[in-house]
């Protein structure tokens, strides 16, 4: 990939050959109040809306004004069995079977119902290990755990960290950490694509070290879904949650996604936190059969769910789908690649890429250490018309997602950049 060009016919070029170029017609872009379509590369936090989204939420609510409660059987798209629509293209996005995969809650509930299941803690095996700059929701849901178990949350909490003056995370630190703790831990739960600095861990590799030290391991796949190749089900994780918001495209505070591995489920004694909606399907509505639990991540659904938020992730699963994971990840190598190579020619000595060079360890985001900057630089780059996001005390994120940014826009971003430095 070192074949790529400076200049502006470059990135034209680039766009010209690219077969998914057409796409970014397929989402709203915002605009400045100029009307001038803004560079929007913070698809890891909020995703664009996707011109389809309007009809299909239009259509639900169609049926609802024209159906009212009927519409749970009459509705064009019966709203009892929504959520069985966006299993599928769900499963492929994550690389899993369709009976692993359900779509409810918000996230950090699903984590939290995820713990209710596997983190089952003893008095010898109790402590939660999460890496130490885990996103903030992560970090208290995972102490209200420990705290709501009786343990101390600070003695209870284990991190792996990176070393002294490095940012990321290396596996042979998790490894020497088990070897030690191992028997104390009791469940594995870190960030698969770390929101801060971009880096996509070795899903395969930390489940099996967990594994063989008898430890649950789940992951949380907010900055990965629809980012990069999660391959769930091969993973053999335990559990997994993601969002539908950030790379998903489907609204802001859509709902989230939720992965059970297969060897679970069937499992009906597994502890779980149920209701209506984890009940067996054909008996629901007889209200007092004794509770019988759904094969599969549905059985940890509790509520029948927001039917007009699935609307939006049905419309953003269809073009996934259309797409697919393939294509999708060979365009965000090949951009986030450009991206590099154009942050790159700015020169060391003011700019400093956080995440991984190696492409298999990262999605699109790239994190840029801007030496000796602050805020300010940020609101520039922003006032330029380039919306990007600022992590205290020193770095700025992008995420050139694949499905809506171009070429140029990367080029016109590192231009901005470089007029400001
Ligand atoms: C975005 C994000 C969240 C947000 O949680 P919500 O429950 O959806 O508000 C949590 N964890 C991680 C790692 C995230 O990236």
């Amino acid at each position: 990939m070192s074949d790529y060009k400076l200049g502006l016919d470059y990135a034209k070029a680039q766009d010209n050959l690219d077969e998914l170029s057409a796409y970014k017609q397929q989402f709203h872009i915002p605009k400045d109040a100029n009307g001038k379509a803004l560079i929007y590369l913070c698809g890891n936090s909020l995703g664009l809306q996707p011109k389809s989204t309007k009809a299909y939420i239009n259509q639900e609510l169609e049926d609802w004004a024209n159906l009212g409660v009927e519409g749970h059987t009459d509705a064009k798209n019966p709203w009892l069995p929504y959520h069985e629509f966006l299993t599928e293209a769900t499963a492929k996005l994550v690389g899993a079977k369709p009976i692993e995969v359900v779509t409810m809650n918000s996230l950090t509930a699903n984590l939290h119902f995820m713990m209710a299941s596997f983190y089952k803690p003893t008095k010898e095996r109790y402590k939660i290990l999460i890496e130490s700059d885990a996103f903030p929701s992560d970090k208290y849901a995972v102490e209200s755990q420990l705290r709501h178990h009786g343990f101390n949350d600070k003695d209870g909490l284990i991190l792996w960290s990176p070393r002294e003056g490095e940012e990321l995370l290396r596996n042979e630190d998790l490894e020497a950490i088990l070897k030690e703790h191992g028997s104390e831990i009791a469940l594995i739960m870190v960030g698969g694509v770390n929101y801060y600095t971009g880096q996509f861990l070795d899903f395969k590799r930390i489940t099996m070290l967990g594994h063989q030290h008898g430890c649950k391991v789940g992951f949380d796949c907010a900055h990965g879904a629809g980012n990069v190749d999660l391959d769930l089900h091969n993973s053999g994780a335990d559990f997994a949650v993601w969002c539908t918001y950030k790379y998903m495209n489907s609204g802001p505070g859509s709902l989230s996604g939720c992965f059970v591995h297969e060897r679970h489920a069937y499992n009906k004694d597994l502890n779980r936190f149920t209701g209506w909606w984890s009940h067996n399907k054909d008996t629901r509505f007889n209200m007092r059969h004794e509770f019988d639990v759904l094969p599969g991540a549905e059985g940890w659904q509790l509520s029948n769910p927001p039917i007009l938020s699935m609307a939006a992730i049905r419309a953003s699963l269809d073009i996934f789908n259309e797409v697919g994971l393939e294509k999708l990840i060979k365009k965000s190598k090949k951009l986030t690649g450009y991206f590099e190579f154009l942050l790159k020619d700015l020169g060391e000595d003011t700019i400093r890429i956080i995440t991984p060079e190696n492409p298999e360890e990262r999605g699109c985001q790239l994190s840029i250490q801007v030496l000796n900057a602050d805020k300010a630089l940020h609101d520039k780059l922003t006032e330029a018309g380039v919306i990007s996001d600022w992590r205290e005390p020193d770095v700025i994120r992008c995420a050139p997602t694949p499905l809506y940014n171009s070429y140029e826009d990367v080029y016109n971003m590192v231009e901005q950049l470089k007029a400001l430095l």
